[in-house]
């Protein structure tokens, strides 16, 4: 295992390479493209790369972790519980081989799917994590690599059950795959974990209801039986939308009246039948 330390800050030169790379994006970068690149995107574009060549000098697990830290940096990555959980989960046992799997960006899982890109993990995580305690109901629909179902059924562990639904038959089998070789095992072998074929449009009802449900592709609206199998007191994570699309925080109150709010505008892939999915594949 490599013993390089991670706990210095993205800017530490490490090498000559990564430093002659930072003062390249950090000054000269910026000035080829004055004005016809969005700012925003420019920086973080930039870090984007920094951090692909960052990552090109750690290995496995240090790269995960390079990976946590940055989304830390970023700020998306808020709290200490998400982080540990994705330090543990390492997510390139989730992204096929040919792609780059701590860079962050979604990368094509097979069958027109994608897994999403860290910081929406580390977003949807953050905020469904006060209804991911142990002990709690978790659904994930459109659950792809298992990243996520992973991720929830560390959060609440043996006591508590996560639920991943996908509708591609062969992206579940890799999903179980991808899980038996990570931290999340044991809680499959448990059974408190479980990856089915289904379409997720009708949610879960043998579990229901959850404290979270998470949708991982984009819903022309919030399906209804997601809503019926949503615990009162839980918050569903949806995005919604055709083209455009909004993350939504769906809260459903004690009383059973619903609440929602857009987090943000996002691109997921349709949440649709198996048929349209696989079109043009
Ligand atoms: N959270 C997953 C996201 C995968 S992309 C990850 O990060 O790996 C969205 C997934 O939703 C795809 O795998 C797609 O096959 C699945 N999907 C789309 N429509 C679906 C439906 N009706 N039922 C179940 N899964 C669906």
């Amino acid at each position: 295992m490599p013993t390089l330390r991670l706990s210095l800050p993205l800017s530490a030169p490490r090498t000559s390479l990564l430093h002659s790379s930072r003062r390249f994006f950090s000054a000269g970068f910026s000035r080829l493209f004055p004005s016809c690149y969005p700012r925003g995107k420019l920086q973080r574009d930039c870090r984007r790369v920094q951090l692909f060549l960052k990552m090109e000098f750690y290995t496995g697990m240090d790269k995960n972790k390079a990976m946590v830290e940055y989304l830390q940096r970023y700020g998306v990555l808020r709290s200490d519980r998400v982080a540990e959980v994705m330090e543990m989960i390492d997510r390139a046992l989730f992204v096929p081989k040919e792609n780059p799997p701590y860079l962050d960006s979604p990368m094509p899982i097979g069958y027109n799917a994608t897994i999403s890109a860290p910081h929406m993990h580390a977003l949807c995580l953050e905020l469904l994590k006060d209804h991911l305690q142990p002990g709690m109901r978790a659904l994930d629909v459109g659950s792809g690599s298992g990243y996520l179902t992973a991720c929830f059924a560390m959060m609440v562990g043996p006591e508590g059950r996560a639920v991943g639904i996908e509708h591609i038959p062969e992206l579940v089998a890799a999903s179980i795959e991808n899980v038996k070789r990570s931290a999340a095992t044991p809680l499959l072998e448990k059974g408190s974990l479980s990856l089915h074929v289904a379409d997720g449009r009708y949610g879960w009802p043998e579990a229901a209801p959850y404290d979270t449900i998470h949708v991982g592709a984009a819903a022309p609206e919030i399906p209804k039986a997601l809503l019926d199998q949503l615990k009162p007191g839980g918050r569903m994570v949806i995005p919604v939308g055709d083209l455009f699309q909004d993350l939504q925080v769906v809260d459903k109150k004690l009383d059973g009246s619903i609440i929602s709010r857009n987090e943000t505008g996002v691109r997921y892939v349709p949440l649709t039948s198996r048929s349209a999915q696989l079109q043009n594949s």
